[in-house]
């Protein structure tokens, strides 16, 4: 029996059949879907897809893949406490969108879709115009002008038409929704079936931690794809009996863009180009998912966590003192963790997400490193 699209705000549901991006009432959609690993069928396969029993496809001989995931789980240092990182940068495209991508765009692919349109700052519209490329499927990308240009560059590599707007990442999400009244949106920040592609990350976390959950997971949390689908999966795992506890989700944002913080304060979210963060996969202003992101990090006793440059820079160092070379985005995960020094216990487990590559920014880090 498909899963069935459901919407949260009014209840509306739709069967997953239909190629829709949204609910009629204007809300986005979720998954009605909650399926249980057996961990004695997992198949031999060190990829993601060995979870294939939890993933919402109908046709895995077809699906998308580059045998991708199972990325290294390794131990790092950051101002003597012990943290695990997890490597997701090392996905096909450098970042951790590949496992949303996968998923999504296999879907896309069931649904016979032959023309897509996305919006992003940069690694999700990298993702998307591979797996795209993979699938034979036109990839319409529409990028804020003036983004990091290596991640433009590679979205055009990979064969997508790239549209880049002036204005801010709304003006950018507007377009885009305007060029997929032609062709199908197929945006990570709408699209329940990416969240479902994120959720691997938990559970090769898990797995990897021979079947314990953590007790903290640091994520930076820009449209929120990367910890919702971590709640997803933990929620999952939880009612599997695999784990026997939530970890606190941890949500990382900017100083200079803080809307989960701000929401929580009853502030508004300023909306402005000038002096942005150098975190700039995670400055977006007003997430669709807001008030998921919100109630999911509320639900496991997590916390929401600012941090700025400085922080991040520095963050950013100690990384690459121990060979990791992310991008800022992912170091503004890492320079949280020093908020909660002398507040996790030694004998807490902490497990960090280094969501993108800094091979995409080396010109942005050769400028930080030069100051
Ligand atoms: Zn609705």
């Amino acid at each position: 029996m498909p899963c069935q699209f459901i919407c949260p705000a009014c209840g509306a549901r739709y069967p997953t059949d239909r190629a829709i991006w949204r609910c009629e009432c204007g809300n986005y959609l979720d998954l009605d879907y909650m399926p249980v690993l057996d961990r004695n069928l997992l198949p031999d396969e060190k990829s993601f897809w060995r979870y294939r029993q939890v993933l919402p496809l109908e046709d895995f001989q077809s699906a998308i893949s580059f045998n991708e995931g199972f990325t290294p789980l390794v131990p790092m240092d950051f101002r003597g406490m012990s943290v695990l990182g997890k490597l997701d940068f090392m996905l096909p495209t450098g970042s951790f969108k590949d496992r949303g991508a996968a998923i999504m765009i296999s879907k896309c692919k069931e649904l016979g879709i032959k023309e897509i349109v996305e919006d992003s700052s940069g690694n999700s519209a990298c993702a998307i115009a591979a797996y795209c490329a993979r699938a034979k499927i036109k990839a319409h990308i529409y990028m804020p002008a003036g983004n990091s240009s290596a991640k433009s560059f590679q979205v055009r590599a990979y064969g997508a038409e790239l549209h880049l707007i002036e204005g801010n990442r709304i003006d950018c999400a507007n377009a885009a929704i305007e060029g997929a009244t032609k062709s199908y949106y197929a945006a990570h920040a709408w699209n329940p079936y990416f969240l479902h592609g994120t959720k691997t990350a938990i559970y090769e976390i898990v797995e990897q931690m021979n079947w314990n959950a953590p007790d903290y997971y640091f994520v930076p949390v820009g449209s929120g794809s990367q910890i919702i689908g971590a709640y997803l999966g933990l929620q999952e795992m939880k009612l599997a009996g695999i784990i026997d506890h939530m970890p606190k989700l941890m949500a990382v944002q900017s100083n200079k863009c803080s809307p989960l913080k701000d929401f929580i304060e009853g502030k508004e979210t300023p909306i402005s180009s000038s002096n942005p963060s150098i975190a700039e996969g995670i400055a977006i202003h007003r997430p669709v998912r807001l008030k998921q992101i919100i109630d999911v990090v509320q639900k496991t006793g997590g916390e929401f966590v600012t941090v700025d440059d400085t922080e991040i820079i520095e963050a950013l160092k100690a990384s690459f003192l121990q060979g990791i070379y992310i991008e800022p985005t992912s170091a503004a995960a890492v320079a949280a963790i020093k908020q909660y020094e002398g507040k996790i216990q030694k004998d807490e487990k902490i497990v960090v997400s280094l969501t993108g590559s800094g091979l995409k920014a080396s010109s942005k880090i050769n400028d930080l490193l030069s100051e």
